[in-house]
């Protein structure tokens, strides 16, 4: 297992649009382990693989408070969005920051597992809220998108910034 480098907002290679899994092979496997060890290490509640560079369609979460329930799910659609809720949101691509970001309150994802099993997910709060985000990085969308053209824009000289700093 490895932990990868997160790239960081507003880096161009968030906004790819991810490719399917074409097969869940042992490959896929390991970089599904992968991503949940950079994940866990980071510390944080989600990552998709674009996030590592890797544009592939393919999201890891854990929201439990003893980082035992590992969710990972390959190609996954959102299926089903009902209601809304307005909660603070972070992300590692965007270190730091932390806003408040209205989605559905509930969803049903649809996906693979990690042996290629076909796998639905009903999710409400929290874990609606993740794989929503999660989802969206897929298709280069991150959650900054949500804010006003103001705040973006605050957050991405802020981001700037830090990187200038960090070299
Ligand atoms: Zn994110």
């Amino acid at each position: 297992m490895a932990i990868h480098h997160i790239l960081h907002y507003p880096d161009p290679r968030l906004r790819f649009k991810a490719a399917p899994v074409a097969r869940v092979d042992d490959e896929i496997r390991m970089l599904i382990d992968d991503m949940f060890e950079t994940m866990y290490a980071a510390p944080g509640i989600g990552l998709a693989a674009p996030q590592i560079n890797i544009s592939k369609r393919l999201i890891v979460i854990d929201i439990s408070e003893k980082r035992n329930e590992p969710l990972a799910l390959v190609n996954p659609e959102i299926t089903l969005r009902e209601g809304s809720q307005k909660s603070d949101e972070g992300c590692l691509s965007v270190p730091g920051i932390s806003e408040g970001v209205e989605r559905a309150a509930r969803v049903v994802a649809r996906g693979l597992d990690r042996d290629g099993g076909a796998l639905e997910v009903e999710a409400e709060g929290l874990l609606a809220v993740c794989l929503q985000h999660e989802i969206d990085h897929l298709d280069g969308k991150l959650f900054v998108d949500y804010l006003t053209e103001m705040k973006r824009k605050r957050i991405r000289k802020k981001m700037e910034k830090a990187r200038r700093q960090a070299m």
